[in-house]
């Protein structure tokens, strides 16, 4: 199966657009000292890093220093949404009042997002042409929300959405599956030798993945909803057609030239 494309305006409504945010994703977020973060960091304090220009002053080189954490985070857009459509340009640091109601706003645009990225990638699967109307609809209330006020925002059912996409996306895996592949949904396979073990079309949903060698695996058309991937070794797997994958999965991963990310993922920095 070739390359599942999201359309071009939904992947870019869904990309980060750090030049159109104000560095939230930098000062929101409580950082602890960690494999992931090289320093400890409450929540809602500016990371020592951050530069005046809100831009990162380590960019090209976190992972030597010690934040792959940063690396692997991704707003979904979220961040560029808030700044300038939430609060119409204004921002914490010109106006400091605006910080917490700014930075929960960033929360909830951030889950919002990354639900418009399951539900566009469904939206883009012909054999689960069946349940488009359905997506669509979600897709459409979703979207809906994030164009909300503030205050708006703060009422947004997170939990209650994710209940209802949860489900849809696992039809539409199913559909896409086709009832090819092992069911190994929510499996602990962190660290195993999967090089030889058939996951062409695997329900791999919520599996844990941590460290795995999938070097050279099959994974086309695999279900990898929220399947912990830090570490696996996807050098040479074909990730062709995968449902679901986003780009902190694949950033938390290792991979290589010849790994193949289906259409609409890029392979990160750190695999040159
Ligand atoms: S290290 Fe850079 S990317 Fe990470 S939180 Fe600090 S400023 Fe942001």
């Amino acid at each position: 199966m070739a390359g599942v494309p999201l359309s071009p305006p939904a992947r870019d409504r869904l990309r980060a657009d750090c030049a159109s945010c104000t560095g939230l994703c930098c000062v929101a977020p409580a950082f602890a000292r960690s494999a992931d973060f090289a320093l400890d960091k409450p929540a809602g304090r500016p990371c020592p890093h951050l530069a005046a220009d809100a831009r990162c002053g380590i960019h090209d080189r976190l992972r030597e220093r010690g934040m792959p954490g940063c690396d692997v985070f991704d707003c979904f857009g979220a961040g560029q949404q808030t700044v300038q459509v939430t609060f119409g340009g204004r921002d914490w640091r010109g106006e400091p009042a605006l910080a917490r109601a700014q930075f929960a706003a960033f929360d909830t645009q951030r889950a919002l997002h990354e639900l418009l990225w399951y539900l566009e990638d469904a939206l883009a699967r012909p054999a689960a042409a069946a349940l488009h109307g359905e997506a669509r609809a979600l897709r459409d209330r979703v979207a809906g929300l994030t164009g909300g006020t503030p205050a708006e925002l703060a009422g947004v059912d997170v939990p209650a959405l994710r209940a209802a996409a949860g489900p849809l996306l696992g039809r539409v895996a199913e559909r896409v599956r086709g009832g090819r592949g092992p069911d190994r949904r929510g499996a602990d396979l962190a660290g195993r030798d999967l090089r030889r073990t058939p996951l062409r079309a695997a329900g791999l949903r919520g599996a844990l993945l941590l460290g795995a060698d999938l070097r050279g695996a099959d994974l086309r058309e695999a279900d990898l909803l929220g399947a912990d991937l830090r570490g696996a070794d996807l050098r040479g797997a074909d990730l062709t057609g995968a449902l679901f994958l986003t780009r902190p999965q694949v950033t938390a991963a290792g991979g290589d030239a010849a790994t193949r990310l289906p259409d609409g993922l890029e392979h990160p920095g750190h695999w040159r």
